[in-house]
């Protein structure tokens, strides 16, 4: 086997199998599953991307910015537009990251765990179900991520749908995801 088929091969099985997402500041990486009438992104980042700094807020300035954060990724308008000829809407959207629940707008439950105050790196996973009446009209996503935060410069996108599986990379300059029937 040369070597341009194995990195072909072995970049393939890295992106398909997700087994280790690389850690970088300034990349994130988005999975867009289109199933029958819905339509389910998820978004794992590094904190820094959205945050700015990846620990607990140690002030009240440092609360406002993670309550900000929340305020921004639970407003999905913003951040995904699809087909308006698919008729999408949003069903729930939910965040996990080790930040005070009440800051990301999570209910609280008694088993919440306390969030651990000395990792070097956090990440934040944000999930996303839009229901969509017409699904077979989704053909594209305009992701709104990088302008709402600058920071974030890379997306690594993977998709899954009736036609298959694909890996895109969206930057500021080309942010649309395409999905094909
Ligand atoms: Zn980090």
């Amino acid at each position: 086997m040369n070597k341009f088929i194995f990195g072909l091969f072995f970049g393939f099985t890295a992106a398909i199998s997700h087994a280790a997402p690389a850690h970088l500041h300034g990349q994130a990486e988005l999975t867009v599953v289109v199933d029958e009438g819905a339509l389910s992104i998820s978004l794992e980042s590094p904190l820094d991307n959205l945050l700015g700094f990846e620990r607990l807020p140690r002030n009240d300035a440092e609360r406002q910015r993670v309550r900000a954060m929340a305020i921004s990724l639970r407003a999905a308008a913003n951040l995904f537009v699809s087909d308006v000829a698919a008729q999408c809407s949003l069903s729930s959207v939910s965040l996990h990251a080790a930040l005070p629940p009440e800051l990301l707008g999570n209910s609280v439950s008694p088993t919440t765990s306390t969030p651990s105050t000395n990792t070097e790196h956090a990440e934040l996973v944000a999930d996303y179900v839009f229901s969509c009446h017409t699904i077979a009209n989704l053909r594209q996503i305009e992701v709104g991520l990088f302008k709402v935060f600058p920071r974030l410069k890379r997306l690594v996108v993977q998709t899954a749908g009736p036609a298959g599986q694909t890996v895109q990379r969206l930057t500021p300059s080309a942010s649309r995801v395409v999905l094909e029937p």
